[in-house]
């Protein structure tokens, strides 16, 4: 494909990778960058030295932001698919990687830019009459907790609507007067959350039409890891996340097309909540996390695997 032409636009999911600087603490640790993007869409490993290389040293992307990357640039790479919910398309940005590697840090960044971006397409856009809903939620060992109401208690339903499919019983969803308000509402969902999501709606009081995107901040990639899966370690309370892993299968499937046939959405509850946001009438964008610590090699490389499944 040719990434940022005409083809990219209409792929349903843009694969990015971030790498992110080595940080104090890994600095101090005197660990080893062995991460390098050597182009706009490939990234290498950097071995040590005397290291004998026997896996995949090179890795291809849509886009690949360095280090010095901004959140800015970051954002330029899935802006068309956060402003694709302007147009009535259900718009989801993902951000996977290992704990540390930096997908608050962009989430929170590509959130600011896409409410901006938002607004003034609204106040562009004179003519139509928009409404801004917002809902916050977090999904935390399979239970659904409000993060816009504190008292949510025990976890929320998900329940069958013939019309909407899978909605969030009991949801609250604020209505946003202005982006400064919006931004509020998000301050209270980011203090409110573990691991969350937020979803912001959008009508046109003219067209009727409901437009839906979709902020999601994963669990630790490495919760993903099957190799813990033994029964030990699940009494021992290291738990593997069911919806981050049905989320990675998912997406496998509908990367390959496969827009038919079985698609487990049932099997989680993030997969059911975004059933409508990933399958059918949508646009993904994965922006992939890496810390550059040659400590952290391991799972790097299983955050540009799942990556490559992702493309
Ligand atoms: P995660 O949400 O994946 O666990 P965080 O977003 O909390 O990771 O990032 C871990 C730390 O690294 C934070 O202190 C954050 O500010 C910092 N960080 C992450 N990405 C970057 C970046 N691109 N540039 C500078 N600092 C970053
Ligand atoms: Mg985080």
């Amino acid at each position: 494909s040719t990434p940022g032409g005409p083809k990219a636009r209409e792929e349903k999911i843009v694969v990015t990778v971030r790498l992110r600087p080595l940080n104090k603490r890994e600095q101090l640790a005197k660990d080893q960058v062995s991460w390098e993007c050597i182009d706009d869409h490939t990234i290498v490993y950097k071995p040590p030295p005397h290291e004998r290389v026997t896996q995949p040293a090179s890795f291809t992307f849509d886009k690949v932001f360095g280090p010095a990357c901004l959140t800015e640039t970051v954002y330029d790479g899935v802006k068309n698919v956060a402003l694709s919910a302007l147009n009535g398309i259900n718009a989801t940005i993902f951000a996977y990687g290992q704990t540390s590697s930096g997908k608050t840090y962009t989430m929170r960044g590509i959130t600011e830019k896409a409410v901006n971006d938002i607004y003034n397409h609204i106040m562009n856009t004179p003519e139509r009459d928009f409404t801004i809903r917002i809902s916050g939620l977090e999904i935390y060992n399979e239970n659904v907790k409000d993060l816009l109401n504190s008292d949510s208690g025990r976890s929320l339903k998900l329940l069958d609507d013939p019309e909407k499919g899978t909605v969030v019983e009991k949801l609250v969803e604020e209505t946003a007067n202005g982006s400064q308000h919006l931004r509020q509402l998000i301050n209270i969902c980011e203090a409110q959350r573990q691991v969350g999501e937020t979803t912001l709606n959008d009508t046109s009081s003219r067209s009727h039409q409901i437009i839906r995107l979709n902020f999601v901040d994963l669990a630790g990639s490495e919760r993903a890891s099957q190799t813990h899966a033994d029964g030990a370690r699940l009494r021992e309370g290291c738990h593997i996340n069911l919806s981050l892993m049905t989320l990675t299968t998912v997406i496998r499937k509908l990367s390959v097309g496969k827009r038919s046939g079985h698609i487990p959405y049932r099997d989680s509850k993030l997969t059911r909540i975004l059933q409508h946001s990933l399958g059918g009438n949508a646009r993904t964008a994965i922006i992939c996390t890496l810390s550059p610590a040659l400590s952290h090699c391991e799972q790097s490389r299983n955050t540009l695997f799942f990556a490559t499944r992702a493309k």
